[in-house]
């Protein structure tokens, strides 16, 4: 089969490798229709996550199960499905309170040995493990790449929504509108939020953010704080959501925020630097960090986008072949990309 590799930072490229096999009763081989570059996938293509050269890269796909060991239950040979971005056991500690993404032997799609050795989905066929936690039903009628949104990039702006408990009536500010920033965008109007400000510097995000019914702001050449506070009576809004993952748009999160609201911290925070914790403290703010449970959460987002109450559509800015992933990482690279599809 062919498979997306990574082999140096900054380069990838598409290799022969044998095909997977079944070798535990829980696994599936499924025969990948359609998988996703994500931005983590850009940290690999970087170097900034170490992956060892020749390991398949890509954790966001659908495909149809090609065959299925003797203890998957839940889908079946011939079944089309889609997979969440990583593995859980079900019976861990961790897994019986429902916090899959803290599984004690989880594993994530293409990342390398130290998140679980686990082959790539950039590719023809791929094992999964854990398949009936792992895979789930494409509704009918659904198509590849909305649905491959649900395991990963939807799944992860659901949870900064959910994660920091906003409740309908709320007011939300979203900093960072790449795919999951808009996804964020989406789920809190989903979720009854009356108010989304939506920030960012890239006119064409805030463009798309304004469509899905948000109030864009930019981010240098408006205010966004006075705006923010202007708009809400002084007080700052109910719930933000930090979708990049740095210390200084934490740090403006927290200044968004009313007092007794909810800073959701959903971008992964890699980088070091100040934030304003004492600010944090005495607005008796609440912080929800961490990376999303979307295991918990894809049967909803899977509802939820068959009812047309969030759509994904309109990311996919680009599709392309496997054969072509090179110019595709790097036209993501340049950002002018928000989500490329790949089939093989
Ligand atoms: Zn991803
Ligand atoms: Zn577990």
């Amino acid at each position: 089969m062919r498979a997306v590799t990574v082999q140096a930072p900054g380069e990838v490229r598409v290799e022969e490798k044998p095909d997977p096999e079944i070798s535990a009763g829980d696994e599936a081989l499924v025969r990948v229709e359609e998988s996703g570059i994500c931005g983590s996938d850009l940290h690999i293509f970087h170097g900034r996550v170490p992956v060892e050269p020749g390991f398949t890269i890509g954790h966001e796909f659908v495909g149809t199960v090609l065959a299925a060991g003797a203890d998957v239950e839940r889908v079946a040979v011939g079944d089309r499905v889609l997979g969440c971005f990583h593995t859980a056991c079900a019976t861990c500690v961790s897994c019986l309170r429902g916090d899959y993404h803290r599984c004690q032997s989880g594993q994530t799609f293409g990342h390398g040995s130290k998140l679980g050795d686990l082959q790539g989905a950039q590719a023809e066929l791929l094992l999964v493990p854990r398949a009936n936690l792992t895979l789930r039903l494409v509704p009918e009628g659904m198509s590849a790449e909305v649905a491959l949104f649900a395991g990963d990039v939807m799944g992860t702006g659901y949870h900064a929504i959910a994660h920091a408990g906003m409740r309908p009536g709320d007011t939300v500010a979203v900093l960072g509108l790449g795919p999951v920033g808009l996804c964020a965008v989406q789920a809190a109007l989903a979720g009854g939020a009356v108010k989304v400000f939506a920030i960012d510097s890239v006119e064409q995000r805030l463009a798309m953010a304004a469509e899905f019914g948000a109030t864009p702001l930019h981010l240098t050449e408006e205010e966004p704080k006075r705006a923010v506070r202007a708009a809400t009576g002084g007080l700052g809004v109910d719930v933000v959501v930090d979708a990049v993952g740095d210390p200084g748009p934490l740090a403006m999160a927290i200044s968004l925020a009313r007092d007794a609201g909810t800073v959701s911290g959903i971008g992964a925070y890699a980088g070091k630097g100040e934030v304003p914790l004492g600010l944090a403290w005495l607005k008796g703010l609440s912080l929800r960090l961490g990376l999303a449970n979307v295991i918990a959460h894809v049967d909803r987002v899977l509802a939820l986008i068959e009812a047309g109450k969030l759509d994904p559509a309109p990311l996919v800015t680009h599709r392309m072949k496997l054969d072509q992933v090179a110019e595709a990482y790097e036209l993501y690279d340049r950002r002018e990309a928000l989500k490329i599809v790949l089939t093989p």
